[in-house]
């Protein structure tokens, strides 16, 4: 009889944080996956290092050796038809799990596909030998290498990157900082067959894979010799642990997905590209709030392979490791071809004459749209608020359509006539008369992308003297499956003159027709109290920005109309210019200035309670561990622990979420900290029933 340590899907507040011990008539190998008994449950468990021969992990072992064997459980099942996961993918579990304050048990097994855990030994097998069986079949897109497209000849800076990056050995992470169109997809292509030629898997990694199916469908044109499979949230339980298997068993050679994918097994991995390297959708916002760009970059260096992260605008974390050398910085300064990057032009509000509303849709705007129309090209215009209007209010009382739920206002959708709450998703139909004084005339207050779509078609005229045509693209228009394709390929046929859309539409996409960019109302975002909406809104806009003008032939008369109330703020100005570097700068004089990151580094306690008062007794508690910690700590000099406050959102879906920051200008010692400070607070559930869900969020997005 041998003692098998498995890791199973336990919190951490259990208190068991390690392997269990169960006994099988034979030794497994660690990565093993198996099937064990949990309580009354048979569960999914992995096969992991003995405690003592794993010093690293840090975890006690369930079940000491004073145990006799006869009193272990025996494993059930062994998942014999998959092979072990790899001795790196482990390190990268036990990794995350460590610097993410999360149960190793918890993180390994709900990062496996979900279908995984469900399925007996029996279903497995049958899957894997069905997956076996097709990978001995030519496959279906590798039948005619002829229609294979052939890579274009290289830019000389795509020329100069590349050399850079093959001739010289560096370990470094490359930022490969490009502008939008520039041609970094066709040096991440020409890097991903390297590496495939050497029989390697490729990792590429992108925010939002339905946001640029072009991507998808590049790759495939361009290694249809190979496979190619798919990671994200959209797909079905029974798709996600096929592609996870291929990825697995190691019969896909390319995986692209979003940022659950750095945490997929692919035993041959040779490169990892992170697309858009500086969008939020990287970090995971519940469970292991993890970020999946960090993430590449340890498990990349971890197996020794190459990664190359992209963007235009990268984070500011990313550029400052660049400025200082941590990262090697390669730039692509000029767009493929003759594009050239659009004009920017500002549109001063104040200069307007005042319209209803809060803001107006300027005679130069709609001016500029119209002369498109004309010429037969397309506008976009930006607007990132979705729904008619933000509110709505009583003219004769102080009624707004407060949700009840939430320390927010419903928004007005005149598309069905429902009032929605965007946090909770509470919804419910405009009321016909003002409820607190049955006043009839509620008026919208604001301006969504619903409304905008409605005040365009009275102010332009179409090319044939009809009606211009637009199309609305945002979260509202998108939701059945298809529908956003669909949208797309309306506005790549030129069957649309003028779309209106939200951030959803500045992504990516490689429209030929747009010769203006139009941010409607970007002010908002320059004076609010997330320190990072800047960077945010400059990324946002040099996105959009990078819509325009992608056609050569009509580079020349391309540009980005911003209309905004503060024409002279550094960052419209550096937008002006179109100069990253600039903005990052003064961004990063800000940041020094008031310690915030990347000069510090964050951890936010984030608690939901039934009330405010349960969330400040648990957040009292806590604050009270900290400081005894830190009396005795080595580290305390670099760290500082904040009062908890209200989150910016106060209330949702019935919870009071309140937080607390804990700051330190060394890494190493904060998660010190935490190591003493998560097992502490485990102990705090027990005396705070009224606390539904805490959470540490390291590196948190947002404050
Ligand atoms: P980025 O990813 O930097 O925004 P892309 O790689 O999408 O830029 O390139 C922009 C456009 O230029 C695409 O349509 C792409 O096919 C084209 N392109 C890229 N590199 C070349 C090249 N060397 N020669 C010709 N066209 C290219
Ligand atoms: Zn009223
Ligand atoms: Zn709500």
């Amino acid at each position: 009889m041998c003692r098998v340590p498995v890791l199973v899907d336990l919190p951490q507040h259990s208190g068991l944080v390690g392997p269990l011990t169960y006994a099988h008539h034979s030794a497994l190998s660690p990565g093993t996956l198996v099937q064990v008994p949990l309580g009354r449950r048979e569960v999914l468990g992995i096969v992991w290092e003995s405690p003592p021969n794993d010093p690293a992990a840090g975890v006690q072992a369930i079940g000491p050796e004073s145990i006799d064997d006869e009193a272990l459980k025996p494993v059930s099942a062994v998942l014999a038809d998959v092979p072990p996961l790899m001795p790196a993918w482990r390190q990268l579990v036990r990794f995350a799990a460590d610097y993410y304050q999360r149960s190793l048990g918890e993180l390994t097994i709900s990062v496996l596909p979900p279908e995984l855990r469900k399925a007996s030994a029996a279903s497995l097998a049958r899957r894997s030998a069905r997956l076996h069986k097709a990978a001995g079949q030519p496959q279906v897109d590798a039948a005619d290498p002829a229609p294979r497209q052939t890579p274009p000849s290289l830019t000389p800076e795509q020329a100069q990157v590349l050399a850079e990056m093959t001739q010289c050995t560096d370990a470094r992470p490359v930022l490969l900082h490009g502008v939008t169109g520039s041609g970094k997809t066709e040096v991440y292509l020409q890097l991903a067959e390297q590496a495939l030629a050497q029989g390697r898997q490729v990792l590429v990694m992108v925010p939002e894979i339905n946001l640029t199916p072009q991507l998808e469908a590049r790759l495939r044109e361009r290694f249809s010799g190979h496979r190619l499979v798919t990671l994200h949230s959209g797909l079905t339980t029974a798709q996600r642990v096929n592609h996870w298997l291929q990825a697995h068993l190691g019969q896909a050679d390319l995986l692209l997905g979003t940022r659950l994918s750095v945490l997929a097994s692919l035993p041959r991995l040779g490169l990892v590209v992170v697309d858009e390297e500086h969008d939020p959708s990287y970090k995971q916002q519940e469970g292991a709030r993890y970020s999946a760009r960090d993430l590449a970059v340890y498990r990349a260096h971890l197996e020794g392979v190459p990664v190359v992260l992209g963007s235009a605008t990268p984070s500011l974390e990313t550029w400052r490791h660049a400025q200082q050398g941590r990262y090697r910085l390669l730039r692509m300064t000029q767009r493929v071809g003759q594009g050239r990057l659009p004009r920017v032009e500002l549109v001063d509000l104040n200069l307007q004459p005042k319209g209803k509303g809060s803001t107006v849709l300027s005679t130069v705007l709609i001016a500029a749209v119209q002369a498109r129309i004309d010429r037969g090209e397309q506008s976009l215009l930006l607007l990132n608020r979705r729904g008619y209007a933000p509110v709505l209010q009583c003219g004769a009382c102080t009624w707004k359509s407060a949700c009840a739920h939430c320390s927010a206002w419903q928004v007005f959708h005149k598309v069905d006539r429902s009032l929605r709450c965007h946090h909770c998703g509470a919804a419910q139909r405009v009321p016909r008369a003002c409820p607190d004084c049955g006043n009839l005339d509620l008026s919208a207050i604001g301006r969504g992308t619903e409304r905008l779509e409605e005040q365009l078609p009275p102010l332009l005229q179409g090319r044939d003297g009809g009606p211009a045509r637009i199309l609305r693209i945002d979260a509202d228009t998108t939701r059945r499956a298809g529908s956003l394709e669909s949208q797309l390929a309306q506005v790549h046929a030129g069957d649309v003159d003028v779309l209106v859309g939200t951030q959803m539409v500045a992504k990516g996409h490689d429209f030929r027709r747009i010769t203006l960019v139009a941010a409607v109302n970007p002010d908002g975002a320059l004076f609010t109290s997330d320190f990072r909406a800047p960077e945010r809104l400059f990324a946002l806009l040099m996105q959009a920005a990078g819509r325009a003008g992608r056609d050569a032939a009509q580079a020349e008369r391309s540009s980005m109309l911003i209309q905004t109330a503060h024409p002279q703020h550094p960052l419209v100005q550096a937008l002006r210019q179109h100069d990253y570097e600039a903005f990052a700068a003064s961004q990063l004089a800000e940041r020094e200035a008031v310690g915030l990151p990347p000069y510090t580094h964050l951890v936010v306690l984030r608690v939901e309670a039934r009330s405010a008062a349960a969330a400040q007794a648990f957040l009292a508690d806590a604050t009270a561990q900290s400081t005894d910690i830190l009396i005795e700590h080595p580290g305390h000099d670099f760290i500082t622990v904040y009062p908890f406050v209200p989150a910016p959102v106060a209330r949702v879906a019935d919870l009071d979420r309140w937080q607390m920051l804990v700051e330190s200008s060394s890494r190493p010692a904060l998660q010190a900290f935490l190591r003493d400070w998560s097992p502490q607070l485990q102990t705090l559930r027990d005396g705070h029933r009224a606390v539904v869900r805490w959470a540490l969020d390291v590196d948190p997005l947002s404050l």
